[in-house]
C-alpha cells in the first residue's frame, strides 16, 4: 500500500488519483489485502469481493473503496441481513444508493456484519457470529452498523454506509470512534435496503471525518422517485459546509439526556465537547425534552409491529430459506423458526401483538400518539436553539456477551439515539474522547430537518479542534 495511505482522507486519496499518482484500482487491491489479513481477527467483514463492482462513473470520490451494509442491495450479489433466512439470497437490482455510489466511481469492496435484521445494538446477533470493537477485541463494536464501524475505525476500509432506525449509526459510531451521519427522513433513498421499520429506517455514511462524511453524502442524498417517502428537496453541496466558524449557532443541552444512567465519564467527556464549541463562540442553552422517557417504549412499540409487518414476506417461497415440509402452512412455520434468530423471533412477537385487534389501541395507536409527542419537544426546542448536543450512548462499548441474555438493557443503550428516528430528524455522533480503559466517547449532535449542514459545520469545527479522529487503534498497525 502507498506509504500508510489507510491513515488518509477518502476526500484526499481522490485527489491523488485525480492527479494520476494512484491509481483507484491499486487502492481497491491494496485495501482488499488489508481487510483480508486483519480482519480474521475483527470480523467486521461478511464478504470482501475479488473485483471492484464497477470503475467507471465520476465524482470527487472517483476510485475509492467502499463497503456496503449487509442490508442494501448490490446486484447479482448476497445479501444476508445477517439472517439464516437470506442467507443464500441474491440481490436482483441495486439499491439507488448503489447504483449512485457506481455513478460516482466508487470501489465496492464488500458487505459488512450486522445484526440479523439490524435488530441489535452489539453486532451480536449475526447468524455469522459477532463483530469485535477493534479498540478492545472483548468488547462490542455497537450495531446494529457494528460491522461497518468497525471497518472503518481499523482502517480496512476508508468509509462505508449503514442503516440507522433507532441508533443503529451513531451508537456503533459511538463505540468504534468514527463519524456517523443519519440523514434526515426522507433525506436518502431507501430503495433497496432491506425494511426494518419504515417509518425510521434512513441508509448514511460512516466515515473518519467531516470532510469524507459531507462528500459521500453529496452523492447519496437527493429525491428518489422509487422511494415513495423520498424528500422532493433540493440537496446543497455539503462541502460547502466545512466551514470553521459556529458564532452564529446556538446549542441547547436537554436536561433529561443528562440524568441517572449516563455513565460519569461520558458525561464528562460530552461536557467538555460543549464547552469547547462555546470557546469557540457557540451559545449554549439549557432545554427540556420533557417527553423523552417515553420514548424508548414508544419506539419498540413501532419498530417492533412495522418490523413484524416487513418480516411477513419470508415465508420460505419468494427468498432464500425453504424448509422441507408436506404442505404449505409446515413450510412457512418450519422456515421461519429455523432461518429466523431468537431477536427476530421477539420482535416478530411483540409486534404482532401491538398489532393485534384487542391490543391495537391500547399499544400501537397509543404509540404513535405519543411519537406526536416527542416530535413537538423538539419542535419546541428547535424555536430556540439550531442544534441539541447529547451523548450519543450512556456507556462506551461494553464486553461481548454482557448484554446478551438481557434484553431490556440492551434496547436502553439506545436510549438517546431513538428519539431522533421517531422524530425523523438529522443526527450525527463523533469522536469527544476516550475512557480510561481507552474506550472511545461518542458525542450527538440533533439538527433540524433537511438541516445537514449546521450538523456539518459544528462537527467539522469540533473536528479541527480535537484529535479524537486522528487516532487509530493499534490493529490498525497491524
Ligand atoms: N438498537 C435498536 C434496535 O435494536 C436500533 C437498531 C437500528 O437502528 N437498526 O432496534
Amino acid at each position: 500500500m502507498m506509504k500508510e495511505a489507510f491513515k488518509l482522507k477518502a476526500a484526499d486519496l481522490a485527489k491523488e488519483i485525480k492527479e494520476g499518482s494512484l491509481k483507484g484500482e491499486d487502492l481497491f487491491l491494496d485495501f482488499k489485502e488489508r481487510a483480508k489479513q486483519i480482519d480474521s481477527s475483527l470480523h467486521s467483514f461478511v464478504e470482501i469481493y475479488d473485483e471492484p463492482q464497477s470503475t467507471k462513473g465520476d465524482s470527487s470520490l472517483k476510485g475509492i473503496p467502499i463497503a456496503i451494509k449487509d442490508n442494501i442491495c448490490i446486484r447479482g450479489k448476497r445479501i444476508t441481513c445477517g439472517s439464516k433466512i437470506l442467507d443464500s439470497h441474491i440481490s436482483v437490482y441495486d439499491a439507488t444508493v448503489v447504483k449512485r455510489l457506481k455513478e460516482a466511481g466508487l470501489l465496492i469492496l464488500g458487505t459488512t456484519n450486522m445484526d440479523e435484521f439490524a435488530f441489535g445494538s452489539s453486532t451480536e446477533n449475526s447468524c455469522y457470529g459477532p463483530t469485535r470493537n477493534p479498540w478492545n477485541l472483548e468488547r462490542v463494536p455497537g450495531g446494529s452498523s457494528g460491522g461497518s464501524t468497525a471497518a472503518v475505525a481499523a482502517r480496512l476500509i476508508p468509509f462505508a454506509l449503514g442503516s440507522d432506525t433507532g441508533g443503529s449509526i451513531r451508537q456503533p459510531a459511538s463505540f468504534c470512534g468514527v463519524v456517523g451521519f443519519k440523514p434526515t427522513y426522507g433525506r436518502v433513498s431507501r430503495f433497496g435496503l432491506v425494511a426494518f421499520g419504515s417509518s425510521l429506517d434512513q441508509i448514511g455514511p460512516i466515515t473518519t471525518n467531516f470532510v469524507d462524511c459531507a462528500h459521500l453524502l453529496n452523492i447519496i442524498c437527493g429525491f428518489d422517485k422509487l422511494d415513495s417517502t423520498s424528500a422532493k428537496l433540493e440537496v446543497c453541496d455539503f462541502t460547502k459546509a466545512l466551514v470553521d466558524q459556529i458564532k452564529d449557532i446556538k446549542i441547547g443541552l436537554p436536561l433529561e439526556y443528562f440524568k441517572e444512567g449516563l455513565d460519569e465519564e461520558v458525561k464528562d467527556a460530552v461536557e467538555k465537547a460543549a464547552k469547547l464549541l462555546e470557546k469557540k463562540g457557540a451559545k449554549i442553552l439549557d432545554i427540556s425534552l420533557p417527553h423523552t422517557e417515553y420514548a424508548v417504549a414508544t419506539y419498540y412499540i413501532i419498530a417492533c409491529s412495522e418490523a413484524s409487518s416487513n418480516l411477513q414476506r419470508y415465508d420460505g417461497v419468494k427468498y432464500g430459506l425453504r424448509a422441507k415440509a408436506d404442505n404449505l402452512i409446515d413450510s412457512y412455520k418450519k422456515t421461519r423458526r429455523d432461518g429466523f434468530g431468537e431477536e427476530a423471533k421477539r420482535r416478530i412477537f411483540l409486534g404482532t401483538h401491538s398489532l393485534s385487534s384487542g391490543y391495537y389501541d391500547a399499544y400501537y395507536l397509543r404509540a404513535l400518539k405519543v411519537r406526536t409527542l416527542i416530535k413537538n419537544d423538539f419542535q419546541e426546542a428547535f424555536e430556540k436553539v439550531d442544534v441539541i448536543l447529547t451523548p450519543s450512548s450512556p456507556t462506551s462499548a461494553f464486553k461481548i456477551g454482557e448484554k446478551a441474555d438481557d434484553p431490556l438493557s440492551m434496547y436502553l443503550s439506545d436510549i438517546y439515539t431513538i428519539s431522533v428516528n421517531l422524530a425523523g430528524l438529522p443526527a450525527v455522533s463523533f469522536p469527544c474522547g476516550f475512557t480510561k480503559d481507552n474506550l472511545p466517547i461518542g458525542v450527538q449532535l440533533i439538527g433540524r430537518p433537511f438541516d445537514e449542514e449546521t450538523l456539518i459545520r459544528a462537527g467539522f469545527t469540533y473536528q479541527n479542534l480535537t484529535d479524537y479522529c486522528k487516532q487509530l487503534p493499534k490493529i490498525a498497525y497491524a
